[in-house]
């Protein structure tokens, strides 16, 4: 018998990882904070997941594979619960590096010259692959293949260094996309790379402090949003308040993913709300690919918010075309099945609202387009007239080197066929996708990575880089006091 993934419809783009920490001044039920944070995170990994907390003295971690909730029950929360917690973090994962197995879970936790730490991060270093065959040939020793091993390693390599100026040296000394939290048994350290591809907010609570990958989870725990973590910058909370070293240059490029499709509709990341984004390329799709429609109908969830977007925009009206079955997430089905059509058949249904009707589909991607060409299928069956596909990221033609698993090239329908073919392949009367200048004017912000759209990498290729210091990425190396 084969599981079926987490998320049936799973010709997406997946998700990388979500990180959260916290930070109290006095003994908390930190372990609890942390289990609401990742539950809040479990959108952005499903595969693993894990909490490390702290109570000045030891520093105990509990990670398995599997959801929050399946690894997190009432025992096994306990097992973290003692008094004098004041500092704990946690984890989601989907693997984007290293195999998804057990002992690549995060929280990762060493004991090294830097005290006990522990790390969660979230993203890709691209140049990890030569650091850690530099490091095997002096002799290191790893216990998993996740990259974020071989961060640590570096962190420890500096041993005469604060735990403080070793992480700033080593967030020099690596490439990529990558948003990082760090405990030892009295504080936090919060890091995002010169780029900010990977979100991390900060907010407070209780004179202490929390980092999240998206201010979803800072509210499930009471936290008051503060602001993001800039890009290149290090944030360290601990008993004298929350300072920040602007270790990097920062050339804001954030991930256009996360405001397509990953973050949670709730977020506001970089100052931009992520359902208001949304909207918006539905609006802007609905000028750059008109359709002569009887209805607007949105792949749930997340072709939703852009459908109603378009429907806004064109004045075709919004109506509820499939409908998603909340329980088809796990299940066990027979591999001699197509199991991809049964996926879909699981989890959707078309209903009324298409019969006789010529429509709209609004989805936010296509990846290898099969399952696209099921949907298309359902609304046919269902008495649709026509169907005209419209979807709210452009083409993604390259595969992305920062956390997020985008399937290999060949794979890609737009990297081997042209949009008839694609159209003529999922069986659309029509299809087109928004353009990169039209999601770069829905979200608002100067520049982003559009990196799987046009295969220019703003922080680098896998490549590039073999970990030697570049002073042009340089910042000032002054801790600030925030206000
Ligand atoms: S390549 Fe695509 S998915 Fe990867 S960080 Fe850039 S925009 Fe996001």
């Amino acid at each position: 018998m084969t599981q079926l993934t987490h998320d049936v419809l799973d010709d997406k783009p997946h998700e990388e990882c979500g990180v959260f920490a916290v930070y109290q001044p006095r003994p908390a039920d930190i372990a609890r904070m942390c289990h609401l944070g990742i539950f809040a995170l479990q959108h952005r990994g499903q595969e693993s997941c894990g909490i490390a907390v702290s109570d000045g003295h030891d520093l105990v971690v509990e990670k398995d594979m599997g959801l929050v909730a399946e690894v997190f029950d009432e025992a096994r929360l306990a097992s973290l619960q003692r008094p004098g917690l004041r500092v704990g973090l946690g984890h989601t994962r989907y693997a984007t590096t290293g195999a998804s197995l057990r002992f690549n879970a995060q929280p990762l936790t060493v004991r090294s010259n830097k005290g006990i730490l522990a790390l969660a991060h979230n993203g890709n270093f691209t140049n990890a692959r030569a650091m850690r065959s530099r490091m095997l040939d002096g002799g290191a020793v790893f216990n998993t293949t996740n990259d974020t091993e071989v961060m640590i390693n570096l962190i420890a390599r500096y041993s005469r260094l604060s735990l403080e100026d070793a992480t700033a040296q080593v967030m020099k000394e690596l490439y990529g996309g990558f948003a990082v939290v760090i405990m030892d048994r009295h504080k936090i350290l919060g890091l995002r790379d010169g780029n900010g591809v990977r979100p991390l907010v900060v907010g407070e609570l209780n004179g202490g402090y929390v980092f999240a990958s998206e201010p979803s989870a800072l509210h499930v725990v009471g936290a008051t949003f503060l602001r993001d973590v800039r890009p290149g910058e290090l944030v360290v909370a601990d008993e004298s308040g929350l300072h920040s070293r602007q270790v990097l240059t920062p050339k804001p490029t954030p991930c256009a993913f996360e405001w397509i499709y990953f973050a949670r509709g709730d977020s506001i990341l970089d100052g931009v709300d992520v359902h208001a984004a949304r909207l918006r390329m539905g609006e802007v799709l609905a000028e750059e690919a008109p359709a002569g429609a009887d209805v607007v109908v949105g792949v749930p969830e997340s072709g939703l918010t852009a459908a109603v977007g378009y429907a806004r925009a064109s004045g075709i009206p919004y109506d509820i075309g499939l409908y998603k079955s909340p329980y088809a997430g796990r299940t066990f089905i027979n591999p001699t099945q197509d199991l991809r059509k049964l996926k879909v058949l699981l989890k959707l249904a078309p209903t009324g609202a298409v019969r006789g009707k010529r429509v709209v589909l609004v989805d936010d991607s296509i990846v290898r387009g099969t399952t696209s060409g099921y949907i298309v299928q359902l609304l046919r069956s269902a008495g649709a007239s026509e169907v005209h596909f419209r979807v709210s990221s452009p083409p993604i033609r390259y595969p992305c080197y920062y956390g997020i698993d985008t399937a290999a090239r060949k794979e890609l329908a737009a990297a081997t066929m042209s949009t008839g073919e694609i159209c003529a392949r999922i069986g659309a009367d029509s299809l087109a996708y928004i353009s990169e200048p039209g999601l770069a004017r829905a979200i608002g912000l100067q520049t982003t990575c559009l990196a799987c759209f046009d295969g220019s990498y703003p922080a680098g290729h896998p490549d590039e880089g073999d970990g030697a210091v570049d002073e042009q990425r340089l910042g000032l190396p002054v801790f600030d006091a925030i206000a």
